[in-house]
């Protein structure tokens, strides 16, 4: 499409009917910090990582992001997700979801060792999703999680990260400048 009026016309209805799913299936969730933020404060900055700071235009890749923890946290089916935003929304958001039938310390082995398979849009949610989750712990710890629990997630996150790199040197950039952060408050 050349007319840049029209990609907006269509990008923003969207982008919005994904954020308007997503709020209602993350209805009543909250972050695990002491303030108890919204959950879907999370994906809203996802997208806002992958739009502000990555420069992505790809709609597709914008809806996935904040659909991304809908099939793993609420009740939304990859089937829905298919009818609603279509097949490659759903595959992206397949890619960056979890399988909740493992055990939590053997979803965290898989995240390490699925990420550099994943596709390069899918790397750049990751991306965009650790960088999130670090920023809420800098900002906001989780009000249950010790010293040594959080030292251990930015250990996790950039072993996560490695594999997803070589797509967006800016949402690096930010994820390496949050990592250190992290790193240098957590000592
Ligand atoms: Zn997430």
């Amino acid at each position: 499409m050349t007319d840049g009026n029209t990609d907006i016309a269509i990008a923003i209805p969207a982008l919005l009917e994904a954020t308007l799913f997503a709020a209602d299936k993350h209805r009543g969730q909250k972050r695990k910090d002491a303030q108890k933020t919204p959950y879907i404060n999370h994906p809203i900055y996802v997208v806002n990582l992958l739009a502000g700071v990555g420069g992505i235009t790809d709609v597709e890749l914008l809806q996935a992001g904040m659909l991304h923890d809908t099939v793993e946290d609420t009740d939304a089916t990859p089937e829905e997700i298919e009818t609603l935003f279509g097949y490659a929304v759903r595959s992206l958001v397949m890619e960056v979801t979890d399988d909740k039938s493992l055990e939590k310390q053997e979803r965290t082995r898989i995240q390490i060792e699925k990420a550099p398979g994943l596709s390069p849009r899918a790397k750049l949610i990751k991306l965009a999703d650790k960088t999130a989750n670090l920023t809420d712990m800098i900002a906001s710890p989780p009000a249950h999680w010790p010293l040594e629990r959080r030292q251990q997630y930015v250990v996790w996150s950039d072993k996560v990260i490695a594999g997803c790199r070589g797509h967006n040197t800016r949402l690096e950039e930010i994820y390496d400048a949050r990592a250190m952060e992290a790193r240098a408050r957590l000592t």
